[in-house]
């Protein structure tokens, strides 16, 4: 029920890995991610609304209007499967969406359990964006150093083809961790004033940052 249900944010910037951790935890934990940028993309893929308003935001790497995105990721919450909770990723991004998000769950008879911050230094971002692929089916993220697809272009739970997002091309991404450093970071000190937030070294293989990740909700 509500007030035992576990809400966690996976902080991070972009190419850290957020993604790939809470798409695994999701099973673990028995919640769902919420993932915005995924709602984003299906929405863009969906030709909505929204999605053709986010998509100029989008593609030039800088954050969706706050309006927009507290609204779509509202309606998420809202939804029966969270009921339980859920694993956001890529939400919060600004402080007021963390006000927001507040006042979300607690229209929902709950709190934040816990912020889950995934550092990694900024070349290592940088580096890492040329190689990842996702699946235009499913969303799965792949990268092909870090964790490869089975066979090449092709994704490795439904088939569908990999492509690279237009803004993990090196002009966006800089973008991006800039908009991240100016407007994301502070969300940091945000949580840990407030206690609630758990700092991960994401500079590690996938499997160790999951186990660090595992050993930090194990003690929450
Ligand atoms: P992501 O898949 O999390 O890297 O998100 C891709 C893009 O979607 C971001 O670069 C933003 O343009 C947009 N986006 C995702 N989440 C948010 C958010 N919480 N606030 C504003 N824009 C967002
Ligand atoms: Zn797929």
């Amino acid at each position: 029920m509500p007030n035992e249900a576990r809400y966690l944010i996976l902080l991070g910037p972009p190419m850290s890995g957020k993604g790939t951790q809470a798409a695994r935890l999701t099973q673990l934990l028995g919640i769902p991610q919420v993932a915005s940028g995924d709602l984003f993309r299906e929405n863009i893929k969906d030709e909505t609304n929204l999605g053709l308003e986010a998509k100029t935001y989008i593609d030039r790497g800088d954050l969706v209007p706050d309006e927009i995105t507290i609204g779509m990721v509202k309606e998420r919450l809202h939804r029966e499967d969270c009921r339980g909770g859920a694993l956001l990723d890529g939400f919060p991004r600004t402080i007021p969406q963390a006000e927001a998000l507040d006042e979300i769950l607690a229209d929902l008879g709950s709190f934040l359990a816990a912020v889950i911050s995934i550092a990694v230094p900024e070349d290592i971002l940088v580096a890492r964006a040329s190689g990842r692929r996702i699946c235009r089916t499913c969303g799965h993220s792949f990268h092909l150093v870090f964790d490869p697809p089975g066979e090449p272009d092709v994704c490795d739970y439904d088939g569908g083809e990999l492509y690279q997002r237009e803004d993990d091309k090196p002009e966006t991404v800089r973008q991006r961790l800039e908009v991240y450093q100016g407007q994301t970071s502070p969300l940091i000190e945000f949580y840990r004033v407030r206690s609630i937030l758990r700092e991960i070294n994401g500079d590690q293989p996938i499997d160790d940052v999951a186990m660090d990740i595992t050993a930090v909700i194990n003690e929450l």
